[in-house]
């Protein structure tokens, strides 16, 4: 059964400018214990899917289509109070550069045990006592929880905050962009972190990240989106060794393979359009090497290609 499903989601923000249509029917499905990454570029509505599924968007932000089931449970018909029981148990989120957010005035122990009190209705004592199994778990030393923020070093201050995602043993757990502002080893080692807890605790887990590279070791499946749509999805193999989408294509060549030929990394020339007046037809046409008047004028439909593995691209037939 699926952990989470996600069918055909519309999300959109009002602003002084018209409607932005940031997530514009978004499908895509996850099993326990399965790992899935959202790659693309910046605004193209990775974070946006993820806010959707915790129903944590800002006030401008309204889901206005589609369905999220989470477990089962129909995520969008939770009133506020249910929601608020739900979240951290269901669903938590480590937010980018979420180290920054812990408290320098408390304690990074009162700070896990905190959400754990308000979550789980433990006494603050057991929580505490929590607190230090989870640092643990997140390979930090348990006596380390009456340390304050500023005793930490980046890396452990981001194990911290995967500690309080944790704390009430979600079903799925969100990481978006978790290891931006770290340098490469400690960005591995965080990883490697994700990737175990996942595994141990058969937790789904969604990987949002602008770096394809990094979810090859990490994920199970991969759904690559551009422009607030999902333009290819597939197996991590159907992703990096048999993309057939030009925009996946074009972000694989973004970063250096280290297996292959030596060559100099491409950037993929322009912008992501403006979601407030997307291009007509299909909204990577601009920027598409490969683009015919088809694509600048008949949206293209998500095709089957073989096994898991889809694409919405013109150029692609049907796989029967
Ligand atoms: Fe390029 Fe056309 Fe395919 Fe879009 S539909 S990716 S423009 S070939």
């Amino acid at each position: 059964m699926n952990l989470l499903e996600v069918r055909n989601l519309k999300t959109y923000f009002s602003t002084t400018k018209g409607m932005l249509k940031a997530v514009d029917d978004v499908s895509f499905r996850l099993e326990s214990g399965q790992a899935l990454g959202l790659v693309g570029e910046s605004g193209c509505g990775k974070t946006t899917s993820a806010l959707s599924i915790a129903r944590l968007l800002p006030k401008e932000g309204r889901i206005e289509g589609g369905e999220i089931f989470l477990d089962g449970h129909d995520v969008l018909l939770d009133s506020e109070s249910e929601l608020r029981k739900r979240r951290w148990r269901d669903v938590s989120i480590i937010f980018q550069g979420a180290m920054n957010a812990l408290n320098p005035v408390l304690t990074v122990g009162e700070q896990i045990a905190e959400a754990i009190v308000l979550h789980e209705r433990l006494s603050k004592e057991e929580a505490l006592k929590k607190s230090q199994e989870l640092l643990d778990l997140v390979e930090i030393p348990r006596e380390r929880y009456k340390r304050y923020p500023h005793e930490f070093s980046g890396g452990m201050k981001q194990r911290a905050m995967i500690a309080m995602a944790l704390a009430c043993d979600p079903k799925l757990i969100i990481g978006d962009e978790p290891t931006t502002a770290l340098d490469v080893m400690i960005q591995a080692q965080i990883l490697n972190l994700l990737e175990r807890l996942r595994r141990e605790r058969s937790m789904g887990m969604i990987l949002i990240t602008h770096d394809l590279s990094i979810l090859g070791e990490t994920c199970d499946h991969i759904a690559v989106m551009y422009a607030g749509k999902i333009v290819e999805t597939g197996t991590v193999t159907d992703i990096f060794e048999h993309a057939r989408h030009p925009y996946t294509d074009r972000l694989i060549r973004c970063f250096p393979n280290i297996h292959g030929k030596k060559a100099i990394p491409e950037g993929i020339e322009g912008y992501p359009p403006n979601l407030l007046d997307p291009p007509a037809g299909c909204r990577f046409h601009p920027r598409c090497e490969y683009a015919f008047d088809r694509c600048r004028v008949e949206e293209p439909v998500t095709r089957h290609v073989g096994g898991e593995h889809t694409v919405a691209c013109h150029l692609v037939e049907e796989t029967r």
